[in-house]
Order: structure tokens, then C-alpha cells, then sequence
């Protein structure tokens, strides 16, 4: 996002003063602070006979592709009424809310921080054909719904197959279980993950080169194994991530956890705890000495994992590999 530099309601030059804990912009002259908040925007799931409603997006980001009618809510209207007035401009149905269907985060963009709000609709009205910005507006069985290139979109659309699949529209996704497996990471699973890796705070301030270079090192993976935990259902999603770096010594070899993320609604139901097992499991088939895990970067590794693991210091705790001497730890 670009930086404000004049008081939009005097025009002084901005400075920065601490305000609630975090640096902010505010005018010395008129006492105005910049607070930067999240975009509130909305999402529909169009709820049809033979399936749901998907429009071919006629504007970047992801153009041309398949994704769920949303937009931003405009200051003078709910986000009930942004909902109907969305699904009605990009799909040319008029629609009633059913229910809502989920909120999601987007603190990583894109293109600004943002809450998206989604809603199951049915139609009343209208006749399904693409408009405003969709190209394209059609409806797809549940059987055959592509990949969706939005994170919060796939989440959501996740739990809805999930939940009407098991006859439960009315339970909250929390309150669902979701099946799921853990496997070592494919080359066409690196968009997720690169989503995911966006998610990681201490990644927002990464430039487009930095971007292109973890992109890069992805894709090489020399010396560092990926895991993905992926939902089992139709089409299957990719809940979180783990990446091992191994590094070899003499007599064994250590392993090192830095990046590792959980989609937002998924955080909390051992997904996280799943990937971990996975990734001592590997190294210990790899006689790994030593694991360390860097939990500045795996924020929601804290308080939980660290303690039941039996790790000790703050930021680089060392991880016990079930089945070594720790004895023969070459620490
Ligand atoms: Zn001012």
C-alpha cells in the first residue's frame, strides 16, 4: 500500500507518533491519526439446483479465471445488501440471503488488507449471464468446481462442500470436522503454499523480488522438504504447510522449521501439530540429530507446540526427535 504523506484534512506533512501500541501517521497541526484498517468486503455462494454460481473475472488480479461473485461494500449500504447487489451485477440473478456462510481474513492482501463476509444465497429473479467485471457467469456442479485462485474462496467454499456433503448447512465451521491428509508437497501445489507462506506476518514485508525468490526456491527445493496438509473432498484444498530445511553434518544432520502457516479458519484442530509430526517423522528416518523451529516466524506454534514438545529457548527452541539418544545430540 502506498504511504500517505500529507494530513488529508489540512494538508501539513505527516509524522509518525505511537498511538494504541503501534507506530501511525498523524498531523502535529490538526490532530488527525491515519488508521489503517481492513476492507470490508463480501462474497456469494449462489445456491442453485445443480449447483453453484461462478463467474470468469474480467479484471486482475487472477483474470479469466473462475471464482465466487465478490466485491467491496460501499459506505452506505449493509453487507446483506452489497451481497444482493454483487451477485445481481456480476451474475444477473436477483438473489435473497440464506444464511452466512463464513468471515475471513485477508490480512495479507490482496491487493490491501481486507475481511471478506460470505453469504449462501438462492435466486428469486433474473436471468444468469455474466456482467460489470465477470466475463463469464455459469454454474458449476459440485463435482467439477475448479480450483479457485483466491484463498478465502477456496476456505469457504471448502467448508460449504464439507458441510453439504454432510447434510449440516446450519453448523458453524468450527464445529465441523474436517478430514484431511498429510503428503510431501507437489509442483502443482505451489500457489496454495505461496498463499499460505503470504500469511506468515513476518512475510508481508517481503519485496517482489523476495517473492520470486521464494517462489524459486520452492520450486528447486534443494535441501528443503515441504509438507501440505490437503482436505479430502472435492476440489481438494490445501490447509496448511511445513517446510523442513535439512542440513547435513558428518554424523547425521539437523533439521530447521521457519515457514510453516494453517488457513486462518482451519488454525486450532492439530493441523499444525499433524504437519510437525510428520516432519520429526521424516527426520528421523534421515537420522537427524537436531531439530530447531523458529517460532518468531510460526506465531501459532506459540504457546501451544513449544512446552509438549519439550522445546526450552524463546525464539530458536530445539525440537527432541522421538526415538534418538538425546545424549547423542552434537549440541
Ligand atoms: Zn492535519
Amino acid at each position: 500500500m502506498r504511504e500517505l504523506i500529507y494530513c488529508p484534512v489540512c494538508g501539513h506533512k505527516l509524522i509518525e507518533r505511537e498511538l494504541g501500541g503501534r507506530p501511525r501517521k498523524a498531523c502535529a497541526n490538526c490532530g488527525y491519526v491515519h488508521y489503517v484498517n481492513p476492507v470490508p468486503a463480501v462474497g456469494i455462494l449462489i445456491e442453485m439446483e445443480d449447483g453453484v454460481v461462478l463467474i470468469r473475472r474480467g479484471q486482475p488480479p487472477h483474470q479469466g479465471e473462475w471464482t465466487l461473485p465478490s466485491g467491496f461494500i460501499e459506505a452506505d449500504e449493509s453487507a446483506e445488501e452489497a451481497a444482493v447487489r454483487e451477485a445481481e451485477e456480476e451474475t444477473g440473478l436477483q438473489v435473497e440471503i440464506i444464511d452466512l456462510a463464513g468471515i475471513n481474513s485477508f490480512p495479507e492482501g490482496p491487493p490491501t488488507s481486507g475481511i471478506i463476509i460470505f453469504f449462501r444465497v438462492r435466486p428469486i429473479g433474473g436471468v444468469l449471464r455474466g456482467g460489470d467485471d465477470a466475463l463469464e457467469a455459469r454454474v458449476f456442479p459440485v463435482e467439477s468446481i475448479p480450483r479457485l485462485p483466491f484463498r478465502t474462496h477456496r476456505e469457504v467454499m471448502a467448508s460449504w462442500l464439507a458441510a453439504r456433503s454432510a447434510g449440516e448447512t446450519a453448523i458453524r465451521a468450527d464445529e465441523r470436522e474436517h478430514e484431511y491428509v498429510v503428503r510431501p508437497a507437489e509442483a502443482r501445489d505451489i500457489d496454495e503454499i505461496m498463499a499460505l507462506i503470504a500469511l506468515i506476518p513476518a512475510n508481508r514485508a517481503l519485496s517482489d523480488d523476495e517473492w520470486r525468490a521464494v517462489e524459486l526456491r520452492l520450486r528447486e527445493s534443494a535441501g528443503v522438504e515441504v509438507f501440505v496438509a490437503v482436505s479430502v473432498g472435492t476440489p481438494p484444498i490445501i490447509l496448511g504447510f511445513l517446510a523442513l530445511s535439512i542440513v547435513r553434518t558428518l554424523t547425521g544432520g539437523r533439521g530447521f522449521i521457519n515457514d510453516m502457516a494453517v488457513l486462518p479458519t482451519y488454525q486450532r484442530r492439530g493441523i499444525g501439530a499433524a504437519l510437525l509430526e510428520a516432519a520429526l517423522k521424516r527426520a528421523q528416518r534421515l537420522s537427524l540429530r537436531t531439530m530447531l523451529v523458529n517460532t518468531r516466524q510460526n506465531p501459532h506454534l506459540d504457546p501451544i507446540w513449544p512446552d509438549k514438545l519439550g522445546m526450552t529457548h524463546a525464539d530458536l527452541r530445539q525440537l527432541p526427535i522421538p526415538g534418538l539418544d538425546e545424549d547423542a545430540v552434537d549440541d
